[in-house]
């Protein structure tokens, strides 16, 4: 399956939740770049200042890494795609991947989240680097004396250029999924029990 959604929509908060529940690999392209932009790779280096601006890594390095990943054991009984395909040649490579192994994707799911609440989420959030547990100074406070940080691109200057790329490069992918009937709508405002109870609730 595939979760989808404008930066902030809760995709990486809402996968942890899920994954625990469904035991499948929750395979976030971010996650994935993140780390290689950790440990210095050629892949991380490439990335770096891309991310750090809010704008996308291209689309062939983002493919491969993706299609070795989802090729490995694990992902033998289903696996959750977060931040991927982000572009119509993304969902393509994917979509001919997964038929050439005769793999069928069982749900898109779209969380939804209008756009004047996104910033606020955004620059709100903060994630401990030792777990990865995501927070929000508002919403979902980190306990004291915790030590969080924030994401390079979780500014508001990169947010608003994500929200951008997400309208113009992503939302696009979404008739495709339509077409083929596996587009599922979830309303992503609402506690964070509430909306994994509506995303079982679309994924049952
Ligand atoms: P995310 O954690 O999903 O918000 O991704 C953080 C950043 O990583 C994005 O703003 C892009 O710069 C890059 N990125 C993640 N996934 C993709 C993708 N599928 N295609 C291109 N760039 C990506």
């Amino acid at each position: 399956m595939i979760l989808v959604g404008p930066p902030g929509a809760g995709k990486g908060t809402q996968a942890a939740r899920l994954v625990e529940k469904l035991r499948i690999p929750h395979i976030s392209s971010g996650d994935m770049l993140r780390a290689a932009v950790k440990e210095g790779t050629a892949l991380g280096k490439q990335a770096e200042v891309l991310m750090k601006e809010g704008k996308l890594v291209p689309d062939d390095v983002v493919i491969g890494m993706i299609l070795d990943r989802i090729a490995k054991p694990d992902c033998a009984n289903g696996f959750m795609l977060d931040g991927f395909p982000r572009t119509v040649p993304q969902a393509e490579a994917l979509d001919v991947a997964l038929t050439a192994a005769g793999v069928a994707l069982d749900a898109v799911v779209l969380i939804e989240v209008e756009d004047a609440l996104i910033v606020e989420r955004v620059t709100g959030r903060r994630n401990d680097p030792k777990t990865g547990t995501i927070y929000h100074m508002k919403y979902d406070p980190p306990p004291a004396g915790l030590a969080v940080v924030q994401r390079a691109d979780d500014t508001e200057e990169a947010v608003t250029k994500r929200l951008s790329k997400y309208h113009g490069e992503t939302e696009p992918v979404l008739p495709f999924y339509e077409g083929k009937g596996i587009l599922r709508r979830v309303d992503g405002v609402g506690s964070l029990d509430e909306v994994t109870a509506r995303l079982q609730a679309a994924l049952s």
